[in-house]
């Protein structure tokens, strides 16, 4: 590519919004963007408001999503079609693995996220061969940990980005590892895995903690158990396009349920809460949608779709 005449003599960018903000205001240059949705996840949204103004001034005009995303799955497109923007831009993720139409073009920025890794202490690791997993904010930093864990006396291995809902780099690397660790932040993300332990390195605190993997797979029998006598089911359909359906296909689902004699509807919704199926004179749901939506609290036993073998 051709150094930018018009960006000769631009301040070096410093710090990590500089350099991801100048990055994107780049991309949108190249592609003639006039007026632009922003939607950033909630980590991302105390830089909102400044990228709007850097964009401003560089005659690009902003409109910003205030409604939550959780993933490149969740995409604004529909607003920013509502609101005559030429683009989406979807901060902090990138393409979701499953396609599927948009009302606008969508540009998917990472915002690589810069973090000291001083402090870092893999000593609670007792496995010897690490199977880095990570998202795509922090793939630069993932020959740092390496360098890390070998000096630890650990043989790492590259496996990928993973997603709440998507471990395929981490399964084709399993044989090979006796443990994951998770660079990030949260515990979101590596809740999807199974099979081998799996320890988080959070790069805020720096803490390495070993995932409870068993209490989530306890939490999730035992709400299979509580679904087992329940009598009526409403099974959850998102409107989020990556989400429809994600985990099976609602008919079949409704199928399934009533060849075990049972009672089924099919419910439609954006974000999926407790409160807004409250009310409903179902015992039980099944879900269709993001698989990490049974992690949260419902009044109600909740399953995934891919689980109603087991009532
Ligand atoms: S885990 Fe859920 S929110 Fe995250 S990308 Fe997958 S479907 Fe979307």
């Amino acid at each position: 590519m051709q150094p930018n005449a018009g960006t000769a003599h631009a301040p070096v960018p410093q710090t990590s919004f500089e350099r991801n903000a100048h990055a994107l205001l780049e991309e949108l240059r190249q592609r003639n963007a006039r007026r632009v949705l922003l939607q950033a996840p909630e980590g991302l949204r105390t830089s909102v408001i400044a990228l709007a103004s850097l964009l401003g001034q560089s005659g690009i005009s902003t409109v910003i999503s205030c409604d939550a995303t959780y993933g490149a799955c969740d995409l604004a497109d529909k607003e920013a079609q509502a609101m005559q923007c030429d683009l989406l831009v979807h901060i902090g993720h990138s393409k979701f693995y499953r396609d599927f139409g948009t009302a606008v073009p969508v540009l998917y920025f990472p915002w690589n996220m810069r973090a000291s890794l001083d402090g870092a202490d893999f000593s609670s690791i007792h496995e010897e061969h690490i199977g880095i997993v990570t998202t795509v904010q922090h793939t630069d930093l993932l020959s740092e940990v390496r360098d890390l864990l070998v000096k630890a006396g650990k043989k790492p291995f590259f496996a990928g980005n993973i997603l709440g809902c998507y471990t395929l780099p981490a399964q084709k690397i399993e044989s090979n590892v006796d443990a994951f660790l998770f660079v990030g932040s949260g515990k979101f993300h590596p809740l999807g895995m199974r099979g081998k332990p799996v320890y988080t390195f959070d790069l805020e605190t720096k803490a390495v903690e070993k995932l409870d993997t068993a209490l989530f797979e306890k939490r999730r029998f035992a709400a299979i158990y509580k679904a087992k006598d329940a009598k009526t089911f409403g099974i959850i359909v998102s409107t989020k396009e990556g989400q429809r359906e994600l985990l099976g296909a609602a008919e079949r689902v409704r199928q399934q349920l009533e060849e075990k004699d049972k009672k089924a509807y099919v419910l439609i919704m954006d974000e999926v809460t407790s409160a807004k199926l409250e009310g409903l004179k179902v015992d039980a749901f099944v879900n269709t949608a993001c698989p990490r939506i049974m992690d949260d609290h419902f009044a109600k036993p909740l399953i995934n779709a891919e689980d109603i073998e087991y009532l």
